[in-house]
C-alpha cells in the first residue's frame, strides 16, 4: 500500500512539474524590457533581484510578487503584467502616463523561487519554500513593533513555526525592498500571494476614527474587477497575534504606506484574465 501511495505521489509531482514548466511559462520579453530593467540588490544565494520601471512621474506605484512557499504563479502573473506595461501603451489612460511611475519587482525571494520551480511540493502545500536561503519567512521579517524571532504561519490546517530572522529586516531581500521604497518614496504597493482569494488593505483606523478612503477605493476596485473578496480589518484583528509578527501589513499600517495585498485564487495557474482588468484599472486610481 505504501509503495502504491509513493508511486501516486511521484506521478502527481511529475505531472505538476510538467504543468508548471511546460504549459504555462510566460517569460519576460527581455529585448523589449531591457531598457526598463535594473538590479536593486542580490539575494542570500547571490541571485540578482530585478526591478522593471515604466514612465517617470511623481506618483510611484510598486507591484511586487514575493515569493512565498509555492507561489510561483504570482511570478507568472507578474511577467505578463510587466510585458503588458512595456508593450501596449494604448491600453492605459493618458492621465496615468503623465502622473505615475510604475515599478514591478517580479520576484523578491529569487532563491526560493528557483527551488520551488524544481520542487513544486504541491502535496505539502509547498510550505517548505515559504522561506529564503537563511530559512527566514520574509513576510515575518519586517521591522514592526511586534516583530519576533520565532514566527508562525498557517498552512495545511495547522500552525507552523518559522524564523522571523535574527533581527527586524535582517534579510537582504527585505532590506533591498525597504531601501527601494525609501529611496523612491513609494506610497502605494500591490503585493501578491496565493491562494486565499482575497484583497486586503488597512484603511480603517479605529483609534482615531479615521479612514483612508483612497486605499479603500483601491482595495474595493481590485476586488470588483478580480472578483476576489475583500478581507476585512475585523478578520485581520481576529487572527492570532503570533501570525502577524513582522508582517508586511503590520509594517504598512505603522508606516502609513498603502499596501494592497492580493491573494489569488489557486496555486495552479496565473489567473491572468481575472487580474488583467484589475491591474489596468489600478493605474487609473
Ligand atoms: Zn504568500
Amino acid at each position: 500500500m505504501k509503495k502504491v501511495l509513493k508511486k501516486i505521489k511521484l506521478c502527481w509531482k511529475g505531472l505538476n512539474w510538467r504543468f508548471d514548466n511546460r504549459f504555462d511559462r510566460p517569460e519576460i520579453w527581455e529585448s523589449l524590457l531591457v531598457k526598463d530593467k535594473y538590479e536593486i540588490w542580490t539575494t542570500v544565494g547571490g541571485n540578482p533581484i530585478n526591478c522593471y520601471s515604466f514612465w517617470y512621474w511623481d506618483e510611484k506605484v510598486l507591484y511586487i510578487w514575493w515569493i512565498h512557499w509555492n507561489e510561483i504563479w504570482t511570478v507568472k502573473l507578474m511577467k505578463r503584467w510587466a510585458n503588458l506595461l512595456g508593450s501596449d501603451l494604448g491600453l492605459f489612460p493618458k492621465s496615468c502616463l503623465e502622473q505615475k511611475q510604475i515599478f514591478v519587482i517580479p520576484v523578491l525571494n529569487v532563491d526560493g523561487y528557483k527551488k520551488a520551480k524544481n520542487t513544486p511540493d504541491y502535496l505539502n502545500w509547498g510550505k517548505f519554500w515559504k522561506i529564503n536561503f537563511n530559512g527566514v519567512d520574509l513576510n515575518r521579517n519586517f521591522p514592526t513593533t511586534n516583530w519576533e524571532k520565532e514566527a508562525c504561519f498557517f498552512s495545511s490546517w495547522k500552525e507552523n513555526y518559522v524564523s522571523g530572522g535574527s533581527s527586524p529586516a535582517s534579510e537582504p531581500e527585505v532590506k533591498a525592498l525597504l531601501d527601494f521604497i525609501n529611496a523612491q518614496k513609494i506610497q502605494t504597493i500591490y503585493a501578491f500571494h496565493n491562494c486565499r482569494w482575497t484583497v486586503f488593505g488597512r484603511w480603517e483606523n479605529y483609534e482615531k476614527d479615521k479612514k483612508d478612503y483612497s486605499l479603500e477605493k483601491k482595495v474595493r476596485d481590485y476586488s470588483k474587477f478580480s472578483k476576489y473578496r475583500v478581507f476585512s480589518e475585523v478578520e485581520w484583528k481576529a487572527l492570532k497575534k503570533k501570525l502577524k509578527t513582522g508582517h508586511m501589513m503590520s509594517w504598512a499600517k505603522e508606516n502609513e504606506i498603502q499596501v494592497i495585498e492580493v491573494e489569488t485564487n489557486t496555486r495552479w495557474w496565473s489567473e491572468w484574465r481575472r487580474n488583467k482588468g484589475a491591474l489596468i484599472n489600478s493605474l487609473k486610481i
